[in-house]
């Protein structure tokens, strides 16, 4: 069985500033508001037979929605990216260009890039491994991270 939950219904978003280095368009800092979809497909199980919990995924991925929230997102494993100090100010270089940024303004992940399809594995394996650990029965867990309304990266981890 599937259980869903609605990003903009369950209010499961956040906004958040990144870059995509190289690309024309998208190489510039920009933002978006994103809408997280979740889908959660397992065995039902337990007291109450649910495959897992409403409230359990929304508190899940609300946390790390609020970790990202009002951040720059800064994913650390990207090629492009050449980064002189994370410690302190954030501070790197793409191509001739210069950053440097407050700490508190950036979240740093240990991501190849921060587009939709990479924040959506991101998530799915978030969620994967700590919905497992309440219940063992789930199949696979599908997130699709929405940059704004309209246009969305599903991904799927499967058991
Ligand atoms: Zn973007």
């Amino acid at each position: 069985m599937k259980i869903i939950i609605n990003g903009i219904h369950a209010n499961l978003r956040f906004s958040s500033a990144h870059i995509i280095p190289k690309h024309e368009s998208c190489g510039v800092i920009h933002g978006h508001s994103y809408i997280v979809d979740v889908i959660v497909e397992g065995e039902r199980s337990g007291e109450f037979g649910f495959v897992v919990d409403f409230k359990k995924v929304k508190d899940i991925i609300r946390k790390m929605c609020k970790k990202m929230d009002h951040r720059v997102l800064i994913p650390l494993k990207n090629p492009n990216i050449n980064f002189k100090n994370i410690n302190g100010p954030i501070e790197f270089s793409i191509d001739k260009k210069d950053y440097i940024l407050p700490f508190e303004d950036c979240l740093l992940l240990d991501l190849k890039s921060t587009s939709a399809e990479d924040l959506s594995e991101y998530f799915a394996e978030e969620l994967y491994y700590k919905l497992k650990e309440i219940n063992n029965e789930i199949s696979s867990v599908q997130i699709c991270v929405n940059e704004g309304i309209g246009q969305g990266a599903y991904f799927t981890k499967n058991s």
